[in-house]
């Protein structure tokens, strides 16, 4: 029952309305008996700061923070983990006593989601993408030993950033352009889907089709709706292991419930929870 004890935790955003962030907090909320609840809320960049500062005010427990405030979030808080100082960019933040600390839960979501596999961490993995959640997925995947990376993005320009950034940290990387990508793929044994492509409603979108994909690499498809996108089905084809962007998710949001709340996260009920409101969404389609 929501009382005058109840500690709030909420995602700021823009767009925030597709999330499914608060279905999956508020059961596991409810399933172990914590007096939390979650909400989301709308906040243009402009209104960034105030927001900030309401949720400080109001002695929030923490958030989350989600396009396009992610890089911006960074100079209005007190403080930065590691996580986030390595990624430069902040997805949860803990309210200590008026202090705001940011965390990169992603970063933790991505490793655990490709723990689960025996990786092949000595040959080339490719990052698709260079924004927010390709950064989080190259700290991720140096933290599990790769050591050579390429990254293919429809922008050049920004891939080849990415990849000096990369070499700047003392380990091998190149950048080509998404079409590039697609012919270097198969020198991969795993590879990363860090753009939109093939979420919802692109469905039959996907940056690498059945034939580009080797079959005895991993792919991870960060996109989570749908949870079985093209990206999946054409590498399930090509007979690759395949990890869904639910699994990133829930983990993700794990390390934050267990950053706000000190308990660890009922991770089947999340899991479930997110599938489920992401059916009902498709439902009210
Ligand atoms: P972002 O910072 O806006 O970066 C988006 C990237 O995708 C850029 O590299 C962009 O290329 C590329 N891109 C966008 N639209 C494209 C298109 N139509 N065709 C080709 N490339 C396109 O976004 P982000 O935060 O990195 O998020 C990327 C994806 O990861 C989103 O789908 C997000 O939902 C997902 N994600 C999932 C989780 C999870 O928990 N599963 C966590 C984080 C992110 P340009 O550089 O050319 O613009």
């Amino acid at each position: 029952m929501i009382n005058s004890c109840t500690r709030l935790c909420c995602l700021i955003g823009h767009p925030v309305k597709h999330s499914v962030s608060p279905q999956m907090h508020n059961t596991a909320f409810r399933e172990l008996g914590l007096n939390y609840v979650y909400l989301a809320f709308d906040v243009k960049e402009e209104e960034l700061e105030d927001a900030v500062k309401g949720l400080r005010t109001l002695g929030v427990a923490g958030f989350n923070i989600t396009i396009p405030h992610k890089i911006r979030i960074m100079q209005l808080l007190n403080k930065l983990d590691p996580s986030a100082e390595r990624a430069g960019a902040v997805n949860t933040v803990v309210n200590e006593r008026g202090a705001l600390k940011g965390y990169n839960t992603d970063v933790y979501g991505i490793e655990r989601a490709l723990r689960r596999f025996r990786l092949p961490s000595s040959e080339q993995a490719m990052i698709i993408g260079a924004g927010g959640a390709a950064r989080a997925s190259i700290i991720a995947l140096l933290n599990l030993g790769f050591e050579k990376i390429l990254i293919a993005n429809r922008t050049l320009k920004k891939a080849q950033s990415l990849a000096d950034w990369i070499k700047s940290m003392g380990f091998s990387a190149d950048a080509c352009s998404l079409e590039e990508g697609r012919r270097r793929a198969e020198g991969c044994k795993l590879v990363v889907n860090a753009t939109p492509i093939g979420m919802h409603p692109n469905v039959d979108e996907t940056p690498l089709s059945r034939d580009e994909i080797p079959s005895d690499s991993i792919i991870l498809d960060l996109v989570y709706n749908p949870p079985r996108t093209k990206l999946l089905e054409e590498a399930e084809k090509a007979g690759a292991r395949v990890i869904s962007g639910i699994e990133v998710l829930v983990y993700q949001g794990a390390e934050a419930f267990k950053l706000w709340t000190g308990r660890e996260a009922p991770i089947e009920i999340m899991r479930e929870a997110a599938l489920r409101a992401l059916q009902e969404g498709e439902a009210e389609r």
